[in-house]
């Protein structure tokens, strides 16, 4: 049987975006910062839900951390996560970045990080969830079926790249997650 999953970006909305908030990027675990009630949202989905996280980090196409470095701020992510009892059953992410390494298939609003995640578990796209803080996010969520969801929180959907209207719009992960829930009632 497929798999309903709720597919989430990473920066704005688990963790803080540190390029909106500073403009440098993320290239340490230092600058991880979690959102208020992201763990416990995630903790709540992981119930019902597979729980994957799909993000663009181009900081490996900018030569700003390598190939192992950015796996390893997200396994510290999840680690962290894990302590607080919030769980990612998976994580997939765009290094590419056209400007520094051409185009590519997976860097949002592309559907390739979608993609990946129903090669490894099957995913029933109609009945899963994507929730982002840019219209990229939501733009890739559309592609592929998902009920979209933008948060308040990061861009809060003013990255102003696409006119894209998102399902629903809700203050944070949290809100989100609250929502999703009810939905299955
Ligand atoms: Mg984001
Ligand atoms: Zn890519």
């Amino acid at each position: 049987m497929k798999k309903k999953a709720v597919f989430l970006d990473r920066d704005g909305v688990i963790i803080k975006d540190w390029h909106h908030d500073t403009g440098n990027h993320l290239t340490k675990t230092s600058q991880i910062e979690f959102l208020q009630g992201a763990s416990q949202a995630i903790q709540k989905l992981n119930k019902h839900f597979l729980v994957i996280l799909v993000a663009n980090q181009s900081t490996v196409a900018r030569g700003l951390v390598s190939l192992e470095q950015a796996q390893k701020l997200n396994r510290f992510l999840q680690t962290e996560l894990e302590k607080k009892g919030a769980r990612l059953d998976a994580v997939f992410f765009c290094p590419h970045h056209p400007d520094f390494s051409g185009n590519c298939d997976c860097r949002k609003p592309k559907k390739g990080l979608f993609l990946q995640a129903d090669k490894a578990f099957g995913i029933d796209f109609k009945k899963s969830f994507l929730v982002g803080d840019k219209t990229s996010d939501i733009a890739a969520g559309k592609k592929v079926g998902c009920v979209t969801i933008l948060v308040q929180t990061g861009y809060g959907g003013k990255d102003a790249l696409k006119k894209i209207k998102p399902d629903f719009v809700v203050a944070d992960l949290s809100k989100a997650a609250d929502s999703i829930i009810n939905s299955l009632k």
